[in-house]
């Protein structure tokens, strides 16, 4: 293991210089570093496994002559419109056949999907259907494969070399462009422009994460809940559902796709409309591997800008703010271990959020809006292709690392964005002239480190614990059960104080489907007792900062908070590693 004394820079210059090493010698990474030569960013071989040539983004020519498109009532003046023409061309989805009323519906969208089934052969690409659930009223929760590889087991495609790039769209149902534009790329990926791709990567593609919330146009699951505040604590099928993709195909990059209010509270609180064809974000959390985010800047956002730049579509961080008007603070997105960038991130893959200016706007410049995705998605399937080599270094140091901190050290327990200023530009409602405001800027680049602890060895939990312990199974982390009675060095936690809550994010209210409990807690030094059948949940795994994110009782994203472990006395952190016979869970 590379030696905690060398800065972030010589070790991140070290995973790099591993690429040829591990490419010629081909065996998986043991002991890097210390002694390997450190070279300079610019002479390290990136070596992708054949040149790629660039892809133009997808606009399929040849449309028939479409027919003007319904009217949409304008929510600003035409100047502004006249800021976002469509691009030429059209779109190969049923929503922008002649005629259609609104988007593509999920029983359109299963027709699209099956027709793209096919079995590999002639050098093509298999492509499988994947039937991951049904949402919560019934509708099938679908998503496609796309492989090159001979054998198509998820267990093969997770241990391929090829990297596996996962596509989310619509998880909020009132965000329609991103189910548009994987549609578009689904078609691309089997007989466009796209194919020749997959000679390096392969791809999940759910286009429709919330079949329920699209039949309503509603941003919400059909039971209330926000299915992306819904990554770490799984409540419903639709966010077990990927995590299912999760566990099975071990992505080593994630897309998911949204949109965001144009006007709305942004015209209330700013008299201005929105401006920017996407944002982008990748994970930013607390005990994110500073590594990922590196990665995730250098290796995708910077040619994910040109790319958006090159077509002519403008972009900036990803920013939002709260639904109180009275509050005129713009966050980075939350912190929160509870969307899918953020969890995702925690799996220790590189995790980005594209949104579309589209939220509140029918079907308005919607053309323009799916281009913006598929120019974005284009962009990441390219760089992982490209740097598939290199992300399987990253990733494998990465988990190793990861792995390697339980028992050292200390963690974040919670983290919060850091205030400051910044010009965000946005249109005047009427001219459609760009418009300057200063705002005040919670920056998510910068972390706040709000409350620390050690970190432990792992965490145990009380044998009637099932429920948690099947939440933490169900995100893939490894869990065992203690054979005998035994002795643990522990920190017991002690309840000062409980309230009732309700959990907030930059958005304001949480849509969860109920209260939260929100413990005070003092860590107690203890040698407990503990019985056969009790849980252990080791650190030493590459999910530790999930099952850390889970476990730490007084945040509001806890199995604690949510009641999925019914009291802080059901669980300690275990600061010695265990001497008990154990048995991992299968
Ligand atoms: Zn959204």
């Amino acid at each position: 293991m590379v030696s905690f004394a060398l800065s972030f820079r010589t070790r991140w210059l070290v995973l790099l210089g591993l690429s040829s090493t591990l490419l010629a010698c081909a065996e998986p990474m043991r002991d890097p570093a210390p002694m390997l030569p450190v070279r300079p960013l610019h002479t390290v071989a990136i070596a992708p496994i054949a040149p790629i040539a660039p892809i133009a983004p997808v606009v399929p020519d040849a449309p028939p002559a479409p027919s003007a498109p319904p009217a949409e009532p304008m929510p600003y003046s035409a100047a502004v419109a006249a800021r976002f023409p469509d691009p030429v061309g059209g779109l190969p989805t049923p929503a922008f056949a002649p005629g259609h009323p609104g988007f593509t519906t999920n029983a359109e969208i299963q027709t699209l999907l099956r027709s793209l089934v096919r079995d590999g052969r002639d050098d093509r690409a298999t492509i499988r259907l994947l039937h991951l659930d049904t949402s919560q009223t019934g509708v099938p929760i679908e998503a496609l494969l796309f492989t090159r590889l001979a054998d198509t087991d998820a267990v093969a495609v997770a241990k391929s070399n090829r990297p596996t790039v996962m596509l989310v769209g619509q998880q909020h149902g009132d965000e329609p462009a991103g189910s548009e534009a994987l549609l578009v790329v689904a078609q691309e990926l089997a007989r466009g422009k796209l194919e020749g791709l997959l000679d390096h990567i392969n791809v999940v593609l759910l286009p429709r994460a919330n079949p329920d919330g699209a039949r309503d146009s509603n941003r919400l699951t059909a039971s209330g809940i926000d299915m992306n505040r819904d990554h770490l604590l799984l409540k419903t099928p639709e966010a077990q559902a990927q995590a299912q993709l999760n566990r099975e195909y071990h992505p080593a990059v994630v897309v998911d796709l949204h949109e965001y209010s144009v006007v709305g509270r942004y015209m209330q609180k700013f008299a201005a409309v929105q401006k920017f064809d996407a944002l982008v974000q990748y994970a930013m959390t607390a005990n994110l591997p500073p590594f990922i985010t590196k990665a995730s800047e250098e290796w995708f956002r910077q040619p994910l800008l040109a790319s958006l730049k090159a077509e002519g579509l403008t972009s900036e961080w990803y920013y939002t703010t709260s639904t109180d008007l009275n509050d005129k603070n713009v966050s980075m997105g939350g912190v929160q271990p509870d969307t899918a960038r953020n969890v995702n991130g925690l799996r220790n893959a590189v995790s980005f959020l594209i949104e579309t200016r589209g939220a509140g706007i029918g079907r308005l410049h919607l053309k323009r809006r799916v281009f913006t995705h598929i120019t974005a998605v284009t962009s990441i399937l390219q760089s992982t292709a490209t740097r598939g080599a290199d992300l399987a270094k990253l990733r494998a140091f990465v988990e190793q690392d990861v792995a390697s901190q339980a028992c050292q050290g200390e963690m974040v327990v919670e983290a919060a964005a850091t205030p400051s200023e910044y010009v965000l530009q946005m249109l005047d409602p009427q001219t459609g002239a760009d418009k300057p405001l200063n705002v005040a800027w919670d920056s998510a680049l910068e972390l706040r480190k709000v409350k620390k602890r050690l970190r432990p060895c792992g965490y145990w939990l009380s044998s009637d614990q099932t429920e948690a312990v099947m939440r933490l199974r169900g995100l893939g982390v490894t869990v065992q059960q203690l054979d005998d009675d035994g002795d643990l060095r522990a920190e017991a936690y002690r309840e000062i104080s409980r309230e009732s809550g309700v959990r907030q994010d930059v958005r304001g209210t949480i849509s969860d489907g109920g209260a939260v409990v929100r413990v005070k807690v003092q860590t107690v030094p203890a040698l407990m007792e503990v019985k056969a059948g009790g849980y252990y949940v080791p650190l030493e795994q590459p999910l530790a900062n999930l099952v850390v994110a889970a476990m730490e009782p007084d945040t509001q994203s806890s199995f604690v908070a949510s009641g999925i472990v019914t009291s802080v006395d059901a669980q300690a952190r275990v600061m010695s590693r265990p001497a008990i016979q154990m048995t991992v869970l299968p």
